[in-house]
């Protein structure tokens, strides 16, 4: 289902003028609950919107299925509410095909990280320049409080009353061992300064842009983050001049780390460490190869590509 939210397709000279305010990328009132961690993605993402002047038509929001797939019907830009896991094909294509075009995921975690492991795998290595949000609530909410993925051994959950029986699965250990991940951050949606930050650095970022959000899901799990949004010292900001600076959170967030972004090994030994939750830039390198870039030198014109075809079926003739 493709909305056409935006204003209008037919933009003049004129119009390319305009200047865009949060509002206008503002859809329909969010339906998720009250409190939800959703709301502060939605309005962090508005705010990137404004703030880069991103035109509404030339802008997608692609999502599969779950709570937080409800995203495009929120944004006043184009849409696409996919399939359950199948986000990052459909938006690889959308970016493949019009490369043009701001390109933005929102998965879940039951949809990216479980129905949708394998693509997300390979949209990684592709590479391809698009930003994917991961909005990890620890549970599916939509399916009314089922084991995840990433929910934490043993907890309790309608489809593991006595706990969840395996080890959480770790989003950014997962993604940082994919060879050809080239942005790879955490951020928190209770920490509004160091999500816009964040999102910020990840639109700009040339390449995949992989962001783990911790999400709150006040209706099905409300104990789950309720320390760290109590306890800021529990939280470790990873500190470099390269990395993701957010605005007037030392104050509060004085627990840091330094980092430096472009060392691999050590954003893995970070990720793979739960002894605190980290919120920063784990890993970035631009110098990695887009899926877009090296298939545009092998560019055909469509009466090329007819000419080899023909060759091809005329090499088969009897
Ligand atoms: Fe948000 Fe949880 Fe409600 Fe879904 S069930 S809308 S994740 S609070």
């Amino acid at each position: 289902m493709i909305m056409d939210s935006a204003c209008s397709l037919l933009h003049s000279a004129h119009e390319d003028e305009r200047e865009f305010e949060m509002g206008d990328y503002q859809g329909p009132v969010a339906r998720w609950c009250a409190g939800c961690g959703d709301h502060s993605v939605l309005t962090s993402a508005q705010r990137l919107l404004a703030e880069e002047q991103l035109k509404p038509e030339t802008t997608v929001f692609v999502s599969g299925i779950g709570c937080s797939s409800r995203f495009p019907h929120y944004m006043k830009t184009y849409g696409f509410h996919g399939i359950h896991g199948r986000a990052l094909p459909v938006a690889t294509g959308v970016k493949l095909t019009r490369p043009d075009l701001d390109v933005f995921v929102v998965m879940g975690d039951g949809d990216c990280v479980s129905i949708g492991a394998g693509h997300w795998i390979h949209a990684i290595r592709y590479n391809v320049d698009m930003v994917a949000l991961l909005l990890d609530n620890n549970i599916y909410g939509l399916t009314k409080k089922q084991t995840s993925p990433t929910t934490p051994q043993g907890y309790r959950s309608n489809t593991q009353p006595r706990g969840s029986y395996l080890p959480a699965m770790n989003p950014l250990e997962a993604t940082l061992g994919v060879t050809n991940a080239s942005f790879v951050a955490q951020t928190a949606e209770w920490v509004p300064a160091h999500l816009f930050a964040t999102l910020k650095a990840a639109h700009a970022h040339k390449g995949f842009a992989f962001v783990r959000i911790l999400q709150r899901c006040p209706h099905f799990t409300p104990d789950m983050y309720a320390e760290a949004v109590k306890k800021p010292d529990i939280i470790e900001i990873l500190d470099h001049p390269e990395g993701i600076r957010a605005d007037g959170i030392d104050k509060v967030y004085k627990n840091k780390i330094s980092h430096d972004p472009l060392n691999l090994n050590a954003a893995r030994e970070l990720a793979q460490d739960q002894s605190a939750i980290r919120l920063g830039l784990f890993f970035r390198d631009e110098s990695y190869p887009r899926y877009e870039e090296t298939r545009a030198t092998n560019k055909r014109t469509a009466r090329e590509k007819m000419d080899i075809l023909n060759e091809e079926f005329d090499s088969y003739a009897v």
